[in-house]
């Protein structure tokens, strides 16, 4: 079926990078085989998935879409990949995506334009925007993300589908292509709780490749769904529904306010007073990390190097102004310069400070309350181009999702709505670090 759908579909949509139906074919009939004999279970043995084109798979190419990847074949496998083949799932392709995770619109990718499947003249979001529109357009049943600053949350509420950003530490990151390695974290993509919690627990545990990885018992996300919401305590920061917010996205998020009331939860409004300072702490942060990260791609040890070249400098100069797009391009500039000596007390250190505020601010929120509540995002899909030709305007579009990954706190986003043209809005729910649980026995109740 899946299969049937691609062949419909994505020549209009283009979610994938590459798609190798011979190898998922074969793989499907082994993993029925291995049912068949009871060597395999497991909820999710036999189903399709796609997987975002930065997270590696041996002896396949890996491009974080981008020229400078090209032609980079991963020698080995990344932590979830490992996992997603123990449960029996059946990876099709590789997701398109905004080069190197860097984007809101997956325009950025060096190789054309994902199409949002509700209205193909409209971007699907990004970062990880193929991911969430595969899902959405039934190109694949669940979907790997990566989220640094809203790339599963924000994409998943333009197509209409759920997505999660687990707590930091709960999915390893080995073999993921780091973008700012202290807010990365992947998550499941689905079409609803149900399938992003089963996704979760193949995808979660420890892992000590990645040393930011935490060793958790409470893995048993689906046991939270399918519960009431009554008596709990849902927060609602009103800086995140000020000014800005697209009135059908208002209208959308007050509606759920009000059917969780309706559903026997408190609902009370509380004041986050580090809003104003979320997007830039996270673009001056997210830059710094990803000049550092970025500064391998140098022509000698992985993918792309330029020709004729006139020595080492001028290798790495020619290589990198070939192989990354303008957006990357900005953001190395941006970090390198704010973590030069003389400018990084007054900018990164400062960011960082900033962040330890933000902590503050919803250690504060969740002394009071289960959940926090926000949009997802303030508008629904921006058409196509309209994002490239505004960067800033596209930044600051990620004001409601940025702070979940500073504080490494754990967010879903699942559809409330759609605006007057019919395209789907999503709502947020935040939850403390490690009370995915709470988030997803809440968004199971609104569904
Ligand atoms: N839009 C944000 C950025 O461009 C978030 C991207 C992400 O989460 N990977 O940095």
């Amino acid at each position: 079926d899946t299969l049937d759908q691609i062949d419909r579909q994505e020549k209009e949509i283009h979610a994938y990078l590459y798609i190798d139906k011979k190898n998922a074919l074969a793989r499907a009939k082994q993993v029925e085989k291995k049912i068949a004999a009871g060597d395999m279970k497991g909820p999710l043995a036999g189903v399709p998935v796609a997987v975002k084109d930065n997270i590696c798979m041996k002896g396949g190419k890996t491009t974080c879409a981008s020229k400078i990847l090209e032609n980079f074949v991963a020698p080995y496998n990344a932590h979830v990949i490992d996992r997603l083949e123990q449960a029996g799932m059946v990876i099709l392709g590789k997701t398109n995506m905004d080069e190197f995770a860097m984007g809101s619109t997956t325009e950025t990718s060096a190789y054309g334009v994902t199409r949002n499947p509700w209205n193909t003249g409209r971007v699907p979001g990004g970062s990880s925007g193929g991911s969430c529109a595969a899902v959405a357009a039934g190109e694949a049943f669940l979907a790997l993300g990566s989220d640094t600053g809203g790339s599963i949350r924000q994409p998943s509420a333009f197509c209409g589908v759920t997505g999660l950003k687990p707590t930091y530490g709960t999915v390893s990151r080995y073999g993921l292509v780091a973008y700012a390695s202290s807010l990365d974290q992947i998550g499941p993509i689905g079409k609803n709780t149900a399938d992003c919690a089963a996704f979760l627990e193949v995808l979660s545990g420890h892992d000590e490749k990645d040393s930011t990885s935490v060793k958790r018992e409470d893995l048993d996300f689906s046991s939270a769904l399918g519960k009431e919401v009554r008596g709990m305590r849902i927060g609602v920061p009103k800086e995140f529904i000020g000014q800005g917010l697209q009135p059908a996205v208002r209208q959308a998020f007050m509606d759920a306010m009000k059917a969780f009331s309706g559903m026997g939860a408190s609902v009370e409004f509380l004041s986050l007073k580090t809003v104003d300072y979320m997007i830039p702490a996270y673009y001056l942060i997210a830059s710094a990390e990803a000049s550092s990260n970025l500064e391998r791609f140098d022509g000698v040890k992985y993918g792309r190097r330029a020709a004729d070249c006139a020595g080492l400098h001028d290798m790495y100069r020619k290589t990198r102004t070939e192989g990354f797009g303008p957006e990357v391009k900005r953001r190395i500039m941006l970090g390198s310069f704010v973590l030069s000596s003389g400018y990084y007390e007054a900018y990164y250190l400062k960011a960082l400070k900033t962040r330890a505020l933000i902590r503050q601010d919803f250690d504060r929120a969740f002394a009071d309350f289960d959940v926090l509540l926000a949009p997802a995002a303030p508008f629904t899909a921006p058409e196509i181009g309209s994002s490239l030709r505004d960067p800033l305007a596209m930044y600051l579009g990620d004001i409601h999702t940025v702070a979940a990954n500073l504080c490494g706190l754990p967010a879903l986003s699942l559809p409330c709505g759609r605006d007057e043209s019919g395209l789907p809005i999503g709502l947020q729910i935040i939850g403390d670090c490690f009370q995915e649980k709470k988030i997803l026995r809440a968004a199971s109740a609104f569904e």
